[in-house]
């Protein structure tokens, strides 16, 4: 089965937004099997909508478009295709009801408008939306499918898998396989490091397909096995997985979907400890995804972010003549700093960051992109340090991926001092 995907919509042809949905629908299509025949954007313009779906139902059997499905009057899709296929437009009475109790249930005017969006061309299965207003829709015609999706991103993500890919698989069964799946998160290698490192494996001879996915400072792997049977699939899954163990062990630090900052959640509630967090250069970034889980305060007692050197030592008791002598940045600040805080706060663990973001405040001895991060219990503290060379957001965000992985691999009894 052929796939193509038309993303409608002007803020994508002025370049305002990037077309996000595209690589998201392919990525999806492509863990399911099937191939993406073309992508294409167009402007929200009757005939330039109904011209490009033309091409596209020429070269796939499925079109997948999002966008253009606002309350709006520049949002044009529906009432495009459907005269592009010359068919009336019939109101859906659940639809609509359901738009009216979201303006209820938040308080919104009604604008007579928003009964746009409970409007479909004649034939339509409509696709409910369970996270916004827009409801898309799949129309089946001379042989072919269209869906049609809302662009917001957040909506695309949860109405393709579960509106758009089961009536595919209910549409085209004869594609009807096993899959089984699993994604290997890795932080420390590059991109092009983690393809290289699997260069010599024959994913292909094992049955298996592999996704990479970079997502700043994180390289996923996503592999999928598609087999006639379960444990067919299942095996070759372990199998390719093994593999890729074998060769990237040391950067692997999840299998699976959960977030960093969901596991050291996970681990230090199993554990039952409490942390307090004292951080500088990261600026409250580390407690930010700490608190980014919910029931964060089971485990998190405080946060303080010491910028100055006044602060660190007024906050932190870190010694004022420890910081002239080595340094805010430095392996003796980032130390007094995880066991201040610690103290401080009367928690088991204290966790620190001092480092230098960039692009300014870096010398040859502590170029930009340093920083010493210091995990700090009542017997011991570790200090690490790392020197990246990325811009000021990157080097924060990555710092405190390093902050969470200490404490990660510290909780599991993989970090010692
Ligand atoms: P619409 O469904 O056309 O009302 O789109 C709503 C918003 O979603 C737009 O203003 C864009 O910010 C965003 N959006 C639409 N299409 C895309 C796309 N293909 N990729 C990423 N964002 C999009
Ligand atoms: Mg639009």
């Amino acid at each position: 089965m052929k796939i193509a995907i038309l993303t409608i919509g002007n803020e994508l042809m002025s370049g305002r937004t990037a077309d996000t949905n595209s690589s998201f629908i392919a990525r999806e299509a492509n863990l399911q099997g099937w191939s993406v025949e073309a992508m294409l954007s167009v402007e929200d313009n009757f005939a330039s909508i109904k011209s490009r779906l033309n091409y596209l139902l020429g070269l796939a059997d499925v079109v997948i478009c999002t966008g253009g499905l606002g309350p709006t009057a520049d949002d044009i899709t529906t009432e495009a295709i459907a005269q592009a296929f010359g068919l009336p437009l019939y109101t859906d009475e659940k639809v609509l009801n359901h738009i009216k109790e979201i303006f209820i249930k938040f308080n919104l005017t009604w604008i007579e408008n928003n009964t746009k969006q409970a409007m479909f061309p004649q034939g339509a299965e409509v696709i409910a939306n369970p996270v916004g207003t827009a409801a898309g829709f799949a129309l089946h015609i001379f042989g072919k499918w269209i869906f049609v999706i809302p662009g917001v991103p957040r909506e695309t993500q949860k109405m393709f898998p579960e509106g758009v890919i089961p009536i595919l698989r209910r549409e085209f069964p004869e594609n009807e396989q096993y899959i089984a799946k699993q994604t290997i998160k890795t932080f420390g290698l590059g991109e092009g490091a983690v393809d290289k490192t699997l260069a010599d494996v024959d994913f292909a001879a094992l049955g298996v397909n592999i996704g990479f996915y970079p997502i700043f400072p994180e390289n996923h792997l996503v592999l999928v096995s598609r087999q006639t049977t379960k444990e067919a699939a299942e095996e070759k899954l372990k199998l390719a997985c093994d593999e890729v163990t074998a060769r990237l062990n040391k950067y692997i630090f999840s299998y699976g979907e959960k977030t960093l900052e969901e596991i050291v959640a996970d681990l230090l509630k199993e554990k039952q400890l409490t942390i307090a967090v004292a951080e500088s250069c990261t600026g409250g970034l580390i407690t930010d995804r700490l608190t980014d889980v919910a029931g964060s305060s089971e485990y998190l007692e405080r946060s303080v972010v010491t910028y100055s050197n006044a602060a660190k030592v007024s906050l932190l008791n870190v010694p004022a003549a420890i910081i002239e002598k080595h340094g805010a940045v430095s392996e003796e600040t980032a130390r007094l700093m995880a066991e201040g805080v610690r103290k401080m706060a009367g928690t088991d663990l204290g966790l620190s960051s001092t480092g230098i973001a960039g692009p300014s405040g870096g010398s040859e001895a502590k170029p930009t992109g340093t920083v010493y991060l210091a995990l700090s219990d009542t017997a011991q503290t570790i200090c690490r340090h790392y020197a990246y060379r990325w811009d000021r957001k990157r080097n924060k965000l990555i710092f405190s991926q390093a902050a969470l992985l200490l404490l990660k691999n510290y909780l599991e009894g993989k970090d010692k001092p």
